[in-house]
């Protein structure tokens, strides 16, 4: 037997998750939400902000 736990809040989940990997629909949303930051703030860190601050 093997358990998998929700990469999100560690929750053990049951082999029958409908959210699987993910315990929720809410752990799926906040592991999207952090790629979604993650690339956004790659590329704002890219910019270098050409019009400057206003
Ligand atoms: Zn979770």
């Amino acid at each position: 037997m093997k358990a998998a736990h929700c990469p999100i809040c560690k929750k053990e989940l049951s082999e029958r998750a409908k959210n699987f990997p993910f315990c929720s629909p809410r752990c799926k949303l906040i592991d999207a939400g952090n790629w979604f930051e993650g690339s956004y703030r790659v590329e704002a860190n890219r910019a270098d902000t050409p019009w400057g601050e206003n």
